[in-house]
């Protein structure tokens, strides 16, 4: 066969397959119809994938009228992926298979931020070992590595630059010694941008091909995906969203600049807020703690919708509110993704924000599109995951069948 008839198969292979990825089960007839290949071009496709074992059948579709179908879907097995992600309490040590699913973690926690990068290297080396035990799977059916760091990173090196409180990090080449070390593919990403991606291959998020994640934490950042691929900006340093203007007389930020989002929404600035105001208030019970409150000391204060403690989320949610108007009137996302600590630990905010949010944007709309995130903690690794998942679907794939 020619290069250009192989080329022309490998297209077709990857539409049917991506197609049942992204719907995650598919009967002949609804790929025929959906792809435009004949029913009998769809049959012998899904022949050679099932072959292959990158496809099986899944169940019965039962219909109310005509005759039932076969269901098919990836096969998850198929494939594995080892998943790093980092945040600032843990890094998570993953191996996750192509259906997305986790199948052995383990946590290190990182309170020891005195270790050394060698000391990081070696432990995250042998956590990998250890999960790659746990799944059991042979070593020959590892596709690739995704990692998720806090950001600032770069792209180019594959290597994590200087994020705050991490130091062990610092111009870390992290991409090419894991690579070395494990002989696998390694794709590094920051970590808003590989939380994006899980979301966006989640159930909630499935349907579009833009999204936008937007994470409120003790930081604020974020991470977009458009048709359905990271966008990472030209030099892989987009997502600053906490750095966008709101107040230009606001607190200080520390980047330097005043008003940004981060300085005026973030866990830290309304744990910064809350200290300020109990300076005000000795009677307060929280009063003689004020110098080493955490969020949880806030957290708590405002499910027992303490005085002080609502109005200084309430305020900051209406912030973010504000700053989720800001990204659909400009990029119009088909979907806004909310995470972070602050979704979790105060509840009524999400309310507030849609609100807000929908008083602002330009196109009209419930806010609907404005969803809390599905995964929660585990949208990192999975993302980190699906980094690869994508990787291997839409390009590594071909080399599976050049080996048939
Ligand atoms: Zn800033």
């Amino acid at each position: 066969m020619d290069d250009h008839q192989t080329q022309l198969k490998n297209i077709n292979r990857r539409t049917v397959l991506n197609y049942i990825r992204k719907h995650t089960h598919a009967t002949k007839a609804g790929l025929a119809s959906a792809t435009g290949f004949t029913f009998a071009a769809v049959k012998k496709i899904l022949d050679e994938l099932e072959n292959q074992g990158l496809v099986r059948f899944a169940c019965i579709e039962k219909k109310a009228v005509g005759r039932n179908s076969a269901m098919y879907e990836i096969n998850p097995d198929f494939g594995y992926m080892i998943s790093l992600y980092m945040n600032r309490k843990e890094i998570h040590v993953a191996v996750v298979n192509l259906g997305r699913k986790i199948v052995a973690r383990r946590r290190i926690p990182m309170e020891n931020r005195c270790l050394s990068q060698k000391e990081l290297v070696e432990q995250l080396l042998s956590s990998v070992q250890e999960v790659m035990e746990e799944a059991g799977a042979p070593r020959e059916k590892y596709i690739g590595v995704g990692i998720g760091v806090p950001g600032p990173i770069d792209m180019e090196q594959g290597m994590v630059l200087t994020p705050p409180n991490m130091p062990m990090l610092h111009y870390l080449p992290l991409r090419d010694i894991l690579q070395s070390r494990l002989g696998l593919p390694v794709y590094l990403h920051k970590d808003t941008n590989v939380i994006a991606l899980g979301e966006f291959w989640n159930e909630e998020g499935r349907g579009s091909e833009s999204l936008f994640y937007l994470d409120v934490d003790m930081g604020i950042g974020s991470g977009m995906i458009t048709n359905g691929k990271i966008n990472a900006g030209a030099e892989g340093k987009a997502g600053e969203f906490g750095h966008v203007t709101i107040d230009l007389n606001g607190p200080v930020c520390k980047c330097g600049n005043r008003g940004c989002l981060e300085a005026m929404a973030s866990g830290i600035a309304v744990l910064r807020d809350f200290r300020t105001e109990l300076e005000k208030h000795p009677e307060h019970p929280l009063y003689p703690r004020r110098e080493c409150l955490e969020i949880d000391n806030l957290a708590q204060a405002y499910r027992e919708k303490d005085m002080i403690a609502v109005p200084i989320i309430n305020r900051a949610a209406f912030y973010v509110g504000i700053g989720v108007a800001n990204v659909i009137n400009l990029l119009d996302p088909e979907k806004v993704v909310l995470g972070g600590l602050f979704l979790r630990d105060f509840e009524s905010s999400y309310e507030i924000i849609t609100n807000v949010a929908v008083q602002r944007m330009m196109k009209k709309g419930n806010g609907r599109n404005i969803v809390k995130s599905q995964l929660g903690a585990d949208a990192g690794v999975i993302g980190c995951a699906e980094v690869v998942i994508d990787r291997f679907f839409q390009e590594a794939v071909n080399g599976i069948w050049a080996k048939n």
